[in-house]
């Protein structure tokens, strides 16, 4: 039986000093992370295909508000041929990403593009593009989308309330029930060190991800975007980045079956470094852009992000660079969550 997990272990465990200790957390996350998951790495390319949003979070770098954005979306064509390139390169999976900019003519669009996607390559799809109606989901759902990503950002109410001023935490939580309910693989996660966060909020964040069963967890640091009301901001652990690995080994031992992400903020926070320790402190998926190159520096959630400058293939060949020094395999197949019953893609399909 895996251990019932509870706030006071899990802020142990936050509180390990630096040093031997907290190499040896990272260690015993490793091994849970090769015990459950292998040494394989998904790779599942992201394609930013819009950065157009209503919303206004206060941190974020796309928000509406934010008037120095040029603001784009992808056409379908152009999405399918970056998707279609995937495969080639070992990735099985093609998320797709926006701002949050819902219209009826927009949600039906992705509903046709979800279904060209699966009709004509052999990737399993993750839409990541905010709240919606169950009915909205269900039809993506219907279209053959295998994965939805929303994450609840921060577990504090009051802090998401007053970061995410569109939206309540208990509506992105309802979300979040209505994917699962509708069977698709449910992927979630949270900022680490938002102005205002906590050590408690940190391990609340932790738990809720376990609560809610989640088959994917997306986390990564806050970063201030100068352009946002938050630019002057401090991520709550400034004065020890490595909290930062620390959530993500504690993340690993608490939810053990999970896929997880090296995240891009990683390397905006650990230039060079950030993702590639990710994965040996817990991490076993990792996403390579294929957002085509003229519209990354258009897509700045937060600064420094990393490969803005990059084009054509150049982040699909980076990762298996980084996979063989780690000495990591590309994972084979479509890397589903282990929970869902929803499970619409063939493994096979990968197979050469
Ligand atoms: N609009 C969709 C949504 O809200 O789920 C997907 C796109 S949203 C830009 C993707 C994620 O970027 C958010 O869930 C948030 O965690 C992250 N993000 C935004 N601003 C950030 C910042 N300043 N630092 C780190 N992560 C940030």
């Amino acid at each position: 039986m895996e251990p019932a997990w509870n706030l006071p272990d899990i802020l142990r465990l936050l509180a390990t000093r630096p040093g031997e200790a907290r190499q040896a957390l990272y260690d015993r996350a490793d091994a849970v992370r090769r015990e459950y998951m292998g040494d394989e790495v998904f790779l599942r390319g992201i394609i930013e295909f819009s950065n157009i949003c209503r919303n206004d979070c206060l941190y974020c770098g796309i928000r509406a508000s934010n008037d120095r954005v040029a603001r784009y979306r992808l056409g379908e064509a152009e999405i399918l041929e970056l998707a279609r390139r995937m495969p080639e390169h070992g990735q099985t999976t093609v998320v797709l990403q926006s701002g949050e900019a819902p219209s009826r003519e927009g949600d039906a669009a992705l509903a046709r593009l979800i279904a060209r996607i699966k009709a004509e390559t052999p990737l399993a799809v993750t839409v990541s593009v905010g709240n919606r109606p169950r009915e909205v989901y269900a039809a993506w759902r219907d279209s053959g989308m295998d994965r939805y990503l929303l994450r609840f950002e921060t577990s504090d109410p009051a802090l998401f309330a007053r970061l995410h001023p569109d939206c309540g935490l208990a509506e992105r939580l309802h979300c979040l029930e209505d994917l699962r309910s509708l069977g698709v693989q449910l992927g979630s996660g949270f900022m680490i060190g938002l102005p205002g966060e906590r050590r408690e909020t940190l391990a609340e964040n932790i738990l809720l991800c376990r609560g809610l069963e989640l088959d994917m967890i997306g986390i990564g640091p806050f970063l201030a975007h100068p352009d946002t009301p938050l630019g002057g901001a401090r991520n709550a652990y400034a004065l020890d980045p490595d909290m930062h690995f620390l959530a993500l080994a504690v993340t690993r031992l608490v939810n053990p079956d999970a896929h997880i992400p090296a995240t891009t903020a990683y390397d905006a926070l650990f230039p060079g470094s950030g993702r590639n320790l990710a994965l040996t402190r817990g991490a076993n998926v990792f996403m390579p852009s294929a957002t085509p190159g003229q519209r990354r520096r258009d897509y700045l959630l937060y600064p420094d992000k990393p490969c803005v400058d990059e084009t054509g293939d150049m982040c699909a060949r980076c990762v298996m660079g980084r996979l063989a020094a780690l000495n990591r395999r590309v994972g084979i197949g479509p890397g589903h969550g282990r929970r869902s019953p929803n499970v619409t893609s063939n493994p096979k399909e990968f197979q050469s």
